[in-house]
């Protein structure tokens, strides 16, 4: 006896050569074939029969309509030079013709007489009193499908007809027939992956009615119930990985418990040159929470590029010294790493804080004596980039990490890096501002405070987009800014993925500028090619205002602070993405003066994105996509917030490809969207994160069945739940 875990040769329709194509699609068990879900369907909406199209037509009406119809004849008609190919379609009540000007022949070739197809489109009627649609959508059906259609308002699935499967002569028809008939042998004997209490509760149609459902739904509503229980079985493993990760990381571990020298904290704050925001202090607040308890902390800091995490991030570490026991802060860049060095150098300069810095490029002798330091606990704060990941070094004491611009890291790396000390309090920041649902779904396991405010005494970056041919008058800002104090960045992008070109651009434009328009300043080049050493140094430079102007590629995108820097000028604005330029643009208007941020393209484009006025309620998913970038820069001149960025950005790039869902080692979303879904993902979280509390080894006899559910489908992901 066949049964579902057996591989699909067995089935009548499908012989070794078919099974082979199935494979390379990831079909290899019937129960593959049972799983693989119909995209589209064809429901009965807008069927109405030809007779019924001319009155429509008639009496005004444009939109669309679908028609069940079948192919009389098909013939390629010219028209002086033109060509047209026109099939002449009949329905019960009539006949109407097809029209297409492109894509003749194959067409022609598609269409065969006595074939039946549901054809949709925009109904015409032309100066001949003709029915006619022009290249409508088409989708094939059976003779007795297309009666079971019309008579029963059975809705008819479609699947995605891959080209391994095409190659092998498998159709539209002949899938829809295969996976009609595995499901009907087969289904019954799927396996539930759910508890029924569960099921019962969140009133889910169980597996094998849920499965036929979807393949051969009886109405809409009953699609859409079937659809939501895949949906909710989703969500609901995600969740239960994300709260075994939390439940591993509170449980197993014992942290340190901090005490917290009210007194040194206060004079740190009595010295800084300005006061901390209302923010800043309920985040703290927090913090402080979280490191007084033994519990190890795991908390993500968000706050908008220029909010003052690092502050906020020194205080921490500073609480952790107090107690004796070292801190890390890690950054993604080495010029980012130096900066937090030298900034937490000299905040800290009056409190006997030893501070030591780990990056790739150091020298080995000058590398060696830190990590010897850090090694016998005489470096107290150690600032570094992935360098601190490697082997040879070995802290003494640490107990608390801060991870700077955590979305540039993957969770891996995190628990790679928590092995590094015994349970230490681990706190990330990131300017990304994750959408709430998002944050919850995927860094569930962290719990979260929002830094929602600037610092009183900034002004909104003006941000102008401009075309290519008003870059002299561009410069000539620049030149009357900089007696005024002001600086300037002018980045220019990563051109075809390769640092050289990028190098040479950067270098290009700085020796024309140099003697140029920008000849009467003081210019400085940047590029991820240099050695730290001179990075640092041109940066410590710029910091002190020996420099004007720092023409950069992108390696100043991340965390760089430097006050007096007021002027940001993007190149090609275009290459980059939504993030990278609200980032970019966090370079400046960190201070009390005015900052102006000037997003370069080609002229032609400057004009049009200026006078785009998007409104994602009327754009179509292709609309949008075809006009990303323009939305994308158009959206930078009207919004400064992070969250109306990240929005836009997220709206921009589709439900499917949220940042960081891959990365994070949790599977990958088929059925749910994360942002339409949010209601099922918030009773499957609540299920999850319950279930687990109560039972954080799914060893109860009613959750025997996840287990084993997770044991099969979630395998690669459930390494990630062992951070500890
Ligand atoms: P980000 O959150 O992007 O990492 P930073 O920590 O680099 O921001 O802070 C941006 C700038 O704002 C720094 O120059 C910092 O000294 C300054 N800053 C931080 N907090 C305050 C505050 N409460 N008031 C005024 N300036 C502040
Ligand atoms: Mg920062």
């Amino acid at each position: 006896m066949t049964s579902i875990t057996d591989s699909i040769q067995y089935l009548k329709s499908i012989g070794p050569k078919r099974a082979e194509a199935f494979e390379k699609i990831g079909i290899s068990k019937i129960k593959d074939l049972i799983y693989y879900f119909p995209t589209r369907y064809l429901d009965r909406t807008n069927l109405i029969n030809s007779a019924k199209v001319m009155q429509y037509v008639i009496n005004g009406y444009e939109g669309e309509v679908t028609v069940i119809s079948e192919v009389l004849d098909k013939e390629i008609i010219r028209y002086g030079k033109k060509q047209i190919l026109k099939v002449q379609m009949r329905d019960s009540a009539g006949f109407f013709e097809c029209v297409w000007f492109q894509g003749m022949k194959y067409f022609k070739n598609l269409f065969n007489t006595g074939e039946i197809y549901a054809i949709s489109a925009k109904p015409v009627i032309t100066r001949y009193g003709h029915l006619q649609f022009a290249h409508p959508d088409f989708d094939k059906l059976a003779d007795k499908e297309s009666k079971d259609f019309i008579h029963t308002g059975k809705i008819i699935p479609f699947y995605k007809l891959p080209k391994q499967l095409k190659a092998k002569h498998i159709g539209d028809l002949s899938l829809r027939k295969i996976i009609n008939d595995a499901v009907n042998l087969y289904v019954n004997e799927a396996q539930e992956t759910l508890p029924g209490s569960i099921i019962e509760k969140h009133n889910l149609l169980p597996l094998v009615k849920a499965l036929k459902s979807v393949h051969f739904p009886e109405n809409s509503e009953e699609l859409k119930t079937a659809l939501s229980r895949f949906k909710f079985e989703e969500l609901f493993f995600l969740e239960i990985l994300v709260a075994m990760r939390k439940q591993s990381f509170k449980s197993k571990l014992k942290g340190y418990s901090f005490h917290i020298h009210s007194e040194i904290i206060k004079n740190f704050l009595s010295e800084l040159p300005f006061q901390l925001t209302g923010a800043q202090l309920k985040v703290l607040t927090d913090i402080k929470t979280d490191m007084k308890s033994i519990h190890p902390m795991n908390r993500l800091l968000q706050g908008d590029v220029g909010s003052g995490k690092t502050v906020v991030a020194v205080i921490a570490m500073l609480m952790a010294v107090s107690n004796g026991c070292q801190a890390a802060l890690m950054a993604p860049t080495e010029i980012l790493a130096n900066q937090h060095y030298k900034n937490i150098t000299r905040l800290l300069k009056n409190l006997n804080v030893r501070i030591g810095l780990v990056i790739g490029g150091q020298k080995k002798s000058e590398r060696s004596v830190i990590e010897d330091k850090i090694k016998k606990g005489e470096i107290d704060i150690v600032v570094g980039t992935h360098a601190l990941f490697e082997k040879d070094v070995q802290f003494n004491n640490l107990k608390l990490i801060v991870i700077d611009e955590q979305h540039r890291f993957g969770v891996i790396q995190r628990s790679r890096f928590i092995e590094k000390g015994v349970a230490p309090d681990v706190l990330v920041m990131s300017a990304t501002p994750i959408p709430r649902t998002l944050t919850m779904s995927v860094y569930g396991d962290l719990d979260v405070s929002v830094i929602d405010e600037l610092p009183g005494n900034r002004l909104p970056v003006k941000t102008l987009l401009r075309g290519e041919k008003k870059l002299p008058d561009i410069y000539k800002f620049i030149n009357e800014k900089a007696e005024e104090g002001y600086q300037t960045f002018i980045v220019y992008p990563l051109v075809e993925e390769s640092e050289k070109v990028e190098l040479k651009a950067a270098e290009t434009h700085y020796n024309e500028l140099k003697s140029s328009y920008l000849k009467n300043l003081r210019v400085a080049l940047i590029h991820g090619r240099m050695k730290w050493q001179e990075k640092d140094e041109i940066m410590r430079e710029f910091a002190a205002k020996n420099f004007d102007v720092l023409i950069s590629t992108t390696v100043i995108e991340v965390g760089i602070d430097i006050p007096d820097a007021n002027i940001l000028v993007i190149n090609d604005a275009f290459q980059f993405g939504l993030a990278q330029l609200h980032q970019l643009r966090g370079r400046v208007g960190r201070s009390n003066k005015q900052a102006y941020c000037i997003l370069i393209t080609k002229d032609y484009l400057a004009k049009k994105i200026n006078s785009f006025n998007f409104n994602f309620d009327y754009l179509s998913r292709t609309e949008i996509e075809k006009n990303k970038s323009m939305i994308r820069l158009n959206a930078m001149t009207k919004y400064n917030s992070g969250f109306d960025i990240a929005e836009i950005d997220m709206k921009v790039r589709g439900p499917g490809d949220i940042f960081g869902l891959k990365q994070s080692g949790f599977p990958e979303l088929k059925h749910a969207d994360i942002i339409r879904d949010a209601d099922i993902l918030f009773e499957a979280k609540k299920e999850a994160f319950h279930l687990i509390s109560e039972d954080p080894n799914l060893t109860k006899q009613e959750n025997r069945i996840i287990k084993k559910s997770l044991l099969e489908n979630y395998r690669d992901n459930l390494k990630y739940t062992e951070i500890a």
